[in-house]
């Protein structure tokens, strides 16, 4: 067998910190397959400026003069960590087998890149890391990470059990991928509904290198209810269910009610009145909210706008590279 042509392709924000060391290491990664002849001399590594604030392109530019498997993709605006993601992939696919997808933060092992090669020349299409130990994260952040990877099982949403976006696609795999159109963008979720052969392999999550998550605690509750409320109805369901249960309570203690007055013994007070217009007041709010937010998901996709711009691209090279920032 040839071997396959690869390329990392790395989105980063504001990752001026890391990212001299995030190239040494999967420079060394990169050369040491290319030396075990597991991949092609052409493998390269593609660095997505997510529309950084700080040093990012700059010292993604350098790097890229300096050694010629790093390109660069810089995005013109900030797009989020997913939508930079699939550009890389999109980007990556062009001129490679296969495309090995890793956070700038060096918190996943870069020596698994050699065991998603293994399995993907045994003919795996998606091979996902999947974290074994996740001691080095913060506690709020594993238990609200555990709750979600459960709950997303609850509602019947194929998920693979703690793996984030680190995994290995084929070229063919990410040309399906290509295929959904969805603005709201889920990568965890969209790439198992691939179907083609995938495994996993796993790894210990480690500490950030340096730097600071981008994925503060409001970023990650919204990219957990992005992500159960792109892949599920169930929620929707559930409002309905509610409703129709305290729409039976309440004809249960209405006929009570009257039945009282007809015995003669009138319920007095308005206590009882007012509790259950706020319950009813407050289940058709939360009814309205949740019903809005798969209208306001509607919305968004009936717009179909692109989900990101290509700014420079160093890759393919469709543009003259200048300096800036
Ligand atoms: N990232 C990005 N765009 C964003 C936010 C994050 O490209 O708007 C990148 C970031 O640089 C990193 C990866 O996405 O490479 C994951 O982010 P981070 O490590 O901060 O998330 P955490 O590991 O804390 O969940
Ligand atoms: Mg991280």
């Amino acid at each position: 067998m040839v071997e396959p042509i690869l390329t990392i392709v790395v989105p980063c924000y504001n990752e001026e910190d890391v990212l001299s060391e995030t190239v040494n290491q999967l420079n060394e990664v990169l050369n040491n397959l290319i030396e075990e002849k597991l991949i092609a001399g052409q493998s390269k590594i593609l660095f997505v400026d997510d529309g950084s604030k700080d040093k990012t392109w700059s010292i993604i530019y350098k790097e890229s003069l300096k050694n010629n498997r790093v390109h660069g993709l810089k995005l013109a605006r900030n797009v989020g960590h997913q939508n930079a993601l699939l550009a890389g992939l999109v980007a990556g696919k062009t001129s490679s087998d296969c495309v090995v997808s890793i956070d700038a933060d060096l918190q996943d092992d870069v020596n698994v890149i050699r065991e998603f090669i293994l399995k993907f020349k045994e003919g795996f299409d998606i091979v996902y890391g999947v974290r074994g130990k996740r001691d080095t994260d913060h506690v709020l952040k594993r238990t609200t990470a555990e709750a979600f990877y459960t709950m997303m099982q609850k509602l019947d949403v194929n998920l693979i059990y703690n793996h984030a976006d680190y995994r290995l696609m084929s070229k063919r795999a990410i040309g399906e991928l290509e295929k959904f159109e969805e603005v709201n963008l889920f990568l965890r979720g969209i790439v198992p509904l691939i179907g083609f052969p995938s495994t996993s392999v796993y790894y210990d999550r480690k500490e950030r290198f340096a730097g600071e998550t981008k994925y503060p605690l409001k970023k990650m509750l919204s990219f957990a209810f992005e992500g159960i409320t792109s892949f599920s109805v169930t929620p929707i369901r559930f409002v309905l269910l509610v409703g129709f249960l305290s729409f039976f309570t309440s004809l249960l203690f209405g006929s009570y009610f009257i039945t009282l007055k007809f015995i003669g013994e009138t319920e007095t007070g308005w206590t009882s009145l007012i509790t259950s217009i706020w319950l009813i007041g407050g289940l058709q709010l939360i009814a309205i909210g949740l019903i809005g937010e798969y209208i306001g998901k509607i919305y968004k996709e009936s717009k179909r706008r692109p989900k990101y711009i290509v700014d420079i691209d160093t890759y393919n090279l469709t543009q003259q590279l200048t300096e800036r920032d």
